[in-house]
């Protein structure tokens, strides 16, 4: 998935939305598997949704606008929520039986062909598409009645696109616990959505019976499972991030921060997970450091392969960028410990500085910076503030697009 931003900004150019909006619940439908490059900060939600305005009449980027304002919402959500997001945020998840991701998940045996064949996809290549996404949420959390925060954090450690917002608020909507009801699929819209014809699984049924799908009233799982699932029937799903740390340093030796390396009087620009936009800056000479936290990735691991994908997306697009692997905190002491200075800053090239000068883009990952904070790119800047549900929002969107 490691791309050139020319070649990215190719397929925007010749995207056609216009079937979007009718087919993109099938797995095989017009989307565009941007997610990874969106998430990473790497394209701009505003430049997509200008190049598509241009090429295309209202009706035809009117539903594709609308799922890309999904994204914003939550993102507004975790920049006034915090770490709210990581608790049931409107209701309490109920009927939670296991407090671990299901052993079959976890394996790709549950018995439901399609939704098996996605979770070796989520292993294999770091995406998924959006209804895979729901499908598994609802197995796990309320087929399984799993607890929905340890199964998120599974899904999210192996996504090129994993962000805290879309996924855990994601997760919480299909759990029930941010929004007014949970989400369950049966066999048959399974099929119908991922092109497969399964008969038979304990999701062949109607939706009245699917709560009872794997378990007993008493909460026991039914005997005609305990054959191919072995109790207990939730494992613990654990990232060692100091190991997928110690490999990530020694796999890419060559950008690691070196104090040598540093262009002297020259301001940092700081790229971490979320911001690594190749046009930030572009124009000037600066140091640039992709920051890679280990606090930040302790509490939300993802694995060696995605961040691996981080990096190789940032060496490919932003020359001369070096990695550091530290907390902001620490970075900051290294530069002083060695009187690094900028005399030169981005806007004023006379001024005298003894301090480093730093940029980094306003982010909740990016809260404990300190320097210059610049504003992300935002679709509907105007419509900032916490809102309960997407479509309160949406509909202060919608009025400015008019
Ligand atoms: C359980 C679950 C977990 C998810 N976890 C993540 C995650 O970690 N990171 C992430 O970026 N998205 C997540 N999503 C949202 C959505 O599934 C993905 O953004 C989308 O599938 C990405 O594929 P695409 O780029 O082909 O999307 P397209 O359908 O082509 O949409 C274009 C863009 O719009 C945005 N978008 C589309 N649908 C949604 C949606 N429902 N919610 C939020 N944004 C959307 C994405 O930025 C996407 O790239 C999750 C959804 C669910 C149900």
């Amino acid at each position: 998935m490691n791309i050139s931003y020319a070649a990215l900004l190719e397929q925007v150019k010749s995207y056609q939305p216009g079937k979007y909006h009718s087919t993109r619940n099938y797995i095989n439908g017009a989307v565009t598997s941007w997610s990874p490059y969106i998430s990473r900060g790497f394209l701009s939600p505003v430049l997509v949704m200008e190049q598509l305005k241009e090429q295309h009449s209202y009706q035809e980027w009117i539903g594709f606008m609308q799922q890309m304002a999904w994204r914003e919402y939550f993102q507004r959500v975790w920049q006034h929520q915090g770490d709210l997001i990581l608790q049931d945020l409107r209701s309490v998840q109920t009927d939670v039986i296991l407090a671990q991701v299901p052993a079959p998940m976890q394996n790709a045996n549950t018995g439901i062909h399609a939704l098996d064949n996605a979770i070796t996809q989520l292993y294999g290549t770091g995406y998924l598409h959006n209804h895979l996404r729901m499908y598994l949420s609802m197995l796990h959390s309320n087929i399984f009645k799993a607890a929905w925060l340890p199964g998120a954090k599974w899904m999210y450690a192996h996504l090129l696109d994993h962000d805290p917002a879309a996924n855990f608020l994601s997760w919480q909507w299909v759990a029930g616990t941010f929004s007014s009801k949970k989400y369950i699929a049966n066999q048959d819209n399974i099929n119908k959505y991922t092109n497969t014809k399964q008969e038979g699984s304990f999701l062949d049924t109607e939706y009245e019976n699917l709560k009872a799908a794997i378990f007993n009233a008493a909460g026991q799982i039914k005997p005609n499972h305990t054959e191919k699932w072995s109790a207990p029937l939730d494992q613990n799903f654990d990232i060692d991030t100091n190991t997928v740390l110690k490999n990530i340093k020694e796999k890419n030796q060559i950008q690691i921060f070196d104090i040598n390396q540093v262009l002297p009087s020259q301001s940092f620009c700081i790229y971490n997970s979320f911001n690594l936009d190749p046009l930030w800056h572009a124009e000037v000479s600066v140091n640039r450091i992709l920051l890679l936290e280990p606090k930040h990735l302790n509490q939300f691991p993802i694995s060696e392969k995605v961040l691996q994908f981080v990096i190789d997306l940032a060496k490919t697009n932003i020359p001369g960028i070096q990695i550091f692997i530290g907390n902001f905190e620490e970075l900051i002491q290294v530069l002083q410990t060695n009187s690094i200075t900028s005399n030169v800053s981005i806007e004023d090239t006379q001024s005298e500085k003894s301090k480093p000068i730093i940029y980094f883009k306003e982010h909740p990952t990016t809260k404990h910076y300190q320097g210059i904070r610049e504003e992300r790119n935002w679709l509907f800047p105007k419509v900032d503030g916490y809102f309960p549900s997407f479509f309160g929002y949406w509909k202060k969107c919608e009025r400015l697009l008019k």
